[in-house]
């Protein structure tokens, strides 16, 4: 998920891997690290914290020399963020070293094993694992032992290794993680995770796909398939400058993160849903299957859009695991006297792990004897610390202001928890299984949705002066009108409203005419047919409608302006896929009036203040 470099050639690799891990710093990170062989041995040094932290290690005197080297910017996965946890990682011997990106889904089994057969770890890691294994499979060379490691390796992966073994060799392993080689001058090759850590150096790369494997010396790199095959890979020129590159190419951080969504929920999802059973299985929710069963009550806490996604946990907790479930903004749990006890469990959502007052709410409710479950993407930030057990969502860093990823993860994981404590409860093996099935196809549904920019654009372009907007739905997608339109404001400065759809005619009714663009979200669910007829009321009263609903509604296209067709999906996960439209929409609407989408006035990231 963060960032990697290697450098193999004739100058000190030293600089060159910290000028490249300074060009990977826009991905945020909580450490970094680089090991060089020097002198035939290899030489780490690492640090909690950031790149200047490295260098001050690095620039007391103590800084290692040689022209074989790798680095890494770490953005924790498993085990918090600290110098010990930093990468790279080596085996017991301290003459294998290995930099890692993504997620091995196995660690823990590899681990036990590795342990059993004598091998001692220094750090919580899932990437440790890698070093012990090609330590294992040593045959006299790199190459041969890293394949035949990464045999037994299931998950994610962006690998750059090295050992004092073999020393003038590094290789470079791919699949699920981006990775990369440059050619630089003569005899001089790099190891990359994104392009922008080399591009000082050359402007010749070779990306690897998937399942691909490369092998670099000073006389040239050499690429394969994981199982040995060779391949040609072409050479690749890049004509983007920095600043394109660090966005992915896009205009917007935030639209990367838009358009990042398929990636983002299966790394959520990656390694927890077993078919066969029906059910998910979190790792980070640590507490017995009876203990869980013996939870009575919950509470969802959060703050902004992570409350959204708290209210859909609540729908779904309620729906298919049978629990009563409130859902309450943290700054006001807070200052209630919550009614809570040991059977009580309260969720506390948040990106950061870090918002000031989902930290105090869910003190508080411990204070009181409840149990704390965290949703946090940020590993090892303070909620994360603080929580009884939790979920990580694995989305990777956010940094555009406007949370999109983060809020389709934190639903994912939502779901995850209702399937693992309703299959202990009250769901059948075949609804469970459906669930998963459903969850499983939802990254290829947003896939599709993200296919729907362009027309997304053109309606953008034609409400783009409104004032005001409206966003209506019922059931699970009245919190998704709550997402949109805090989408709008928060990026467009628009006024925006979200209401359950019936509750409209209470009162809001009165703004309705043809100046006020109007969003129903209305996919085919359980409740389709009561948002028709607010359609029905919106239309008499002259409303301008934008229509979210399932591929192939024809009812609804001849009576709204424009319709947006998402893909069909079981009714607790439609919030995932019409979501997205409505974060293009807000979007399009924000850079064509010219505001700074990224970084929106008077907001923060991430709210340590009360
Ligand atoms: N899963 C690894 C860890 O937690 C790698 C994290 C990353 O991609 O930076 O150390």
């Amino acid at each position: 998920m963060c960032g990697i470099v290697g450098y193999i050639g004739d100058r000190n690799s030293v600089p060159l891997l910290v000028e490249g891990l300074k060009r990977l710093e826009y991905r945020g990170y909580d450490s970094a690290g680089v090991t060089v062989l020097e002198d035939g041995h290899l030489e780490t040094r690492k640090t909690a914290g950031k790149i200047t932290a490295l260098e001050k290690l690095l620039g007391n005197g103590e800084a290692p020399h040689g022209s074989v080297g790798i680095a890494h910017t770490r953005w924790a996965t498993h085990g918090p963020p600290n110098t010990q946890n930093a990468h790279p990682h080596t085996d017991c011997t301290g003459e294998i070293a290995v930099a890692h990106n993504g997620i091995i889904e196995n660690a823990g089994v590899l681990r036990t094993k590795l342990e059993s057969l004598g091998h001692r770890f220094a750090s919580e890691t899932d990437t440790e694992v890698v070093a012990h294994l090609i330590e294992e499979a040593w045959d006299g060379k790199l190459e041969d032992a890293v394949r035949a490691a990464l045999r037994q390796v299931e998950g994610a992966f962006g690998l750059a290794i090295m050992s004092s073994r073999d020393p003038g060799t590094l290789v470079a392993a791919r699949k699920g993680s981006p990775l990369l080689i440059g050619i630089g001058r003569d005899g001089e090759y790099y190891i990359a995770s994104d392009v922008a850590a080399v591009l000082a150096q050359t402007r010749q790369v070779v990306y690897l796909d998937d399942g691909e494997m490369a092998v670099l010396t000073r006389d040239g790199y050499e690429t394969f398939k994981l199982d040995g095959r060779s391949v040609d890979k072409e050479v690749r020129e890049i004509e983007w400058d920095l600043e394109a590159i660090e966005k992915g190419g896009f205009e917007h951080f935030m639209l990367k993160e838009i358009v990042e969504q398929p990636e983002t929920l299966r790394n959520t999802m990656r390694g927890r849903l077993l078919d066969e059973e029906g059910t998910a299985k979190l790792g980070g929710v640590t507490i017995s299957p009876a203990e869980l069963k013996s939870i009575q009550r919950i509470i969802i806490t959060g703050c902004g859009t992570s409350w959204h996604a708290g209210l859909l946990g609540g729908y779904m907790l309620e729906e298919l695991a049978r629990l009563p479930a409130e859902v309450e903004y943290a700054s006001e749990f807070r200052y209630r006297n919550p009614v809570v006890d040991e059977n009580t469990l309260v969720i506390a959502i948040s990106q950061s792990g870090e918002t000031a007052d989902t930290l105090a709410a869910m003190r508080e409710a411990r204070r009181r004897g409840a149990r704390v479950m965290g949703i946090v993407n940020v590993v090892g930030s303070t909620i994360a610390r603080e929580s009884d057990f939790g979920i990580y969502l694995h989305a990777g860093p956010e940094i555009g202001v406007a949370s999109t990823k983060a809020f389709t993860s934190q639903v994912v994981a939502l779901a995850l928890f209702t399937l693992l404590l309703g299959r202990l409860r009250n769901l059948s093996v075949l609804q469970g299984r459906e669930i998963v099935a459903a969850l499983r196809r939802l990254p290829e549904q947003v896939e599709q949705v993200l296919g729907l920019n362009d027309s997304i654009r053109e309606i953008a372009r034609t409400y783009k002066s409104a004032p005001n907007f409206l966003y209506l739905g019922r059931g699970y997608n009245f919190p998704t009108a709550l997402e949109g339109a805090l989408k709008l404001k928060e990026i467009s400065y628009i006024h925006a409203e979200g209401l359950p759809a019936a509750e409209m005619k209470h009162g809001p009714i009165a703004l309705i005419d043809e100046n006020m663009p109007v969003v129903v979200i209305a996919p085919n669910d359980n409740v389709y047919s009561k948002i028709t007829s607010n359609v029905q009321e919106v239309k008499a009263r002259g409303g301008r409608i934008i229509a979210v609903v399932t591929e192939g509604n024809l009812e609804l296209d001849g009576m709204v302006d424009h319709l947006i067709p998402i893909p069909a999906t079981i009714d607790p996960l439609t919030p995932v896929l019409a979501t997205v439209p409505l974060q293009l929409l807000a979007y399009h609407v924000a850079v064509m009036r010219g505001c700074n989408v990224d970084m929106p006035r008077n907001l923060a990231k991430s709210v340590t203040v009360e």
